[in-house]
């Protein structure tokens, strides 16, 4: 069983590295990110609070967030073990994901973090572009469609996700730095922190991935 936390700022790919570590090692994937947008969906009470959040690209209160997090790792469906993504992202949330665990008689065995330069980050999400339609993405410069502004696969204009927009971005980044940046230091003293080079391509960076985590 192994239980992982995977963490970096928005737009660091880390979402790339999840997919494929779960794939990998059959883990379970915990994204608070993926059930806000799920609930959004389906236009939940929950969905519709979560969305006044998000769309400014500020966090959802600790205390919703929380306890959404304890209601999922309670219901024990990892068989694998999990990954955490996307949360915690506060100290409180962090202190709340021990007492949880600790509850449970459950250890992380480590804490990812996806290390990605400011500068990187803002030119990579600024190109972001999505199909509104299917779901496919495109980065205006690494990853083009054929015809400009328009989805390849099924011909719709493509949009910048709404919290993809520079303002949002930017306040993403500003939150991570003050209250998420913290949480590295908070799992180094734990000796739980593995921090990955996240500018080189996603197959390398995957392949140090297991070869560090084969410590563990
Ligand atoms: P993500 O896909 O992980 O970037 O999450 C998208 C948005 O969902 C964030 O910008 C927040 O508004 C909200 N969200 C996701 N995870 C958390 C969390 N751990 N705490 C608070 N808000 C969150």
């Amino acid at each position: 069983m192994l239980n992982l936390l995977i963490m970096g700022k928005p737009g660091a790919g880390k979402g790339t590295q999840a997919a494929k570590l779960l794939k990998f090692y059959h883990l379970t994937h915990i994204s608070t990110g993926d059930i806000y947008r799920r609930e959004m969906k389906k236009g939940s009470d929950l969905g519709r609070l979560a969305q006044e959040y998000m769309k400014k690209g500020e966090l959802v209160p600790d205390d919703i967030t929380n306890n959404i997090v304890e209601e999922v790792l309670n219901q024990k469906k990892y068989p694998h073990g999990f990954m955490l993504d996307g949360y915690p992202r506060t100290r409180s949330q962090a202190e709340a994901l021990d007492r949880i665990l600790s509850d449970l008689g459950i250890k992380l065995n480590a804490v990812i973090n996806v290390h990605v330069s400011d500068k990187v980050l803002l030119e990579r999400m600024a190109g972001r572009r999505v199909c509104p339609n299917c779901g496919e993405t495109y980065h205006l410069r690494s990853h083009p469609p054929v015809k400009e502004g328009i989805c390849d696969v099924c011909m719709t204009p493509l949009i910048q996700r709404e919290d993809d927009l520079e303002k949002s971005v930017l306040n993403r980044l500003n939150i991570y730095n003050r209250l998420t940046k913290p949480l590295l230091d908070y799992y180094r003293e734990k000796g739980l922190l593995l921090v990955i080079n996240g500018e080189g391509s996603a197959q390398s960076i995957f392949k140090e991935l297991v070869t560090r985590l084969g410590d563990y």
